[in-house]
């Protein structure tokens, strides 16, 4: 008999809306005792069937939907089902922008809580991040060997969130061959290195893929500094849209030695690529006291925060980057910046940069607005799914 999760009186209106999580505050208690990412059945306090869901005895997030379908079973099907609901939009996307790399399966916004799977060329790379999702893990193997017969499957789940699930952090081959140690892709175009093994997230920042091109459109006779710059997409975009000279700043040695190559494998001037191994906050403050000056900023920094009490903290953090890079800029430069914070509005970070510039003493206009690429989809009853906004500002 599967286990029935019974929520409290009044308790269900979230899940009535389709949003996927339950709260551990939401349940008054349950019919049975599941095993960690068990299959279970959530009701309302009346009893009454809301959703199929697994079981995350370890975390606040005590529960993830996956159906909300009364007869439908979670197993390989079913994840057939999904994979084959996800695919069209990415071969819809692969076909329109030239492209061999994308987010596959974008967690709850397709349907999969706490799954990630990343396509690169013929490489399928699974994150598993929550506790259900591992429990799934042979259902969702085999029905990604069904769907993608011919791709290698290689595990990235080596990643700290897990610890709140209570499962151990986790990397290999699942299926095939392991990838290279560095995987060429095609975006937009470009031709660029991917590190699967070792590389952050599952190797590359795909959701920065339209922001990406949008720097080739700035980038034409600017001097471009690149911050937070990993292996070198934004590098590789400034040249192709023809600046004149690109510094790329990241803390991460091994990412700039990708970024290097990266220029050569695109047949582009090495001669207009720099590389510094630097604090972007440090250096952005010697630039300022040595009177350095660029035409376009790109500030692309990691996730600032983790929970709401870093918030305060990091709506400090872009403040200062953002304002010492409104600094570095000449009369009517660009400053293409992002947070990639899914805690961080985007109304809060437009705030911020208005503050930035009162304090750079610089008048500023937005421009544009940048967001995760399309194969990063925000399923409207989780808007949490939206977690990347950026803005190109004109700095007067
Ligand atoms: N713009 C990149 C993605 C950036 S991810 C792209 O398009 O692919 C954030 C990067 O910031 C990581 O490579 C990390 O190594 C780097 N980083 C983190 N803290 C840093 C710091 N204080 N100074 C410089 N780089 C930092």
């Amino acid at each position: 008999m599967t286990v029935r999760l019974i929520l409290a009186k009044g308790r269900e209106k979230s899940l009535l809306r389709r949003h996927p999580w339950v709260f551990s505050g939401a349940i008054a208690h349950t019919e049975g005792k599941a095993q960690r990412g068990e299959t279970v059945d959530v009701c309302d306090s009346q009893g009454k069937w809301l959703a199929r869901a697994a079981w995350s005895p370890d975390s606040q997030i005590r529960a993830r939907v996956w159906s909300w379908q009364p007869d439908e079973s979670i197993d390989s099907a079913f994840f057939i089902r999904r994979l084959q609901a996800a695919q069209p939009l990415r071969d819809w996307l692969a076909v329109r922008d030239d492209l061999d790399s994308y987010r596959l399966i974008a967690g709850e916004s397709d349907g999969l809580p706490g799954v990630t799977i990343d396509r690169f060329g013929s490489f399928l790379v699974l994150q598993l991040l929550s506790a259900g999702a591992e429990y799934q893990r042979p259902a969702l193997v085999s029905a990604l060997q069904q769907c993608y017969p011919d791709c290698a499957i290689y595990d990235r789940s080596d990643v700290s969130v897990r610890k709140k699930e209570g499962l151990p952090l986790t990397q290999g081959v699942i299926v095939g061959e392991a990838p290279p140690p560095l995987l060429p892709v095609t975006e937009h175009g470009m031709k660029l290195l991917v590190d699967i093994q070792n590389g952050h997230k599952t190797g590359y920042y795909l959701d920065q893929r339209d922001s990406r091109l949008a720097t080739r459109r700035y980038a034409r006779d600017c001097r471009v500094l690149n911050c937070f710059s990993y292996t070198g997409g934004f590098a590789v975009s400034a040249l192709m849209g023809g600046c004149t000279a690109v510094t790329s700043v990241d803390t991460s040695q091994a990412a700039l030695d990708i970024a290097r190559q990266n220029v050569a494998l695109n047949g582009l001037d090495s001669a207009k690529a720099h590389f510094l191994r630097d604090d972007v906050f440090k250096l952005l403050r010697n630039y300022r006291d040595n009177g350095e000056k660029f035409d376009l900023i790109v500030m692309d920094p990691p996730k600032f925060v983790e929970n709401k009490n870093q918030l305060a903290g990091a709506c400090r953090g872009y403040k200062d980057i953002n304002m010492l890079a409104m600094q570095l800029l000449n009369p009517g430069g660009m400053l293409l910046t992002f947070s990639c914070s899914g805690l961080m509005p985007t109304e809060l970070f437009q705030k911020i940069l208005a503050d930035a510039a009162i304090d750079a003493q610089r008048d500023v206009q937005f421009i544009e607005q940048f967001r995760q690429a399309a194969d990063h989809p925000v399923l409207a009853s989780y808007p949490e799914g939206g977690y990347l906004k950026g803005f190109a500002c004109r700095v007067l």
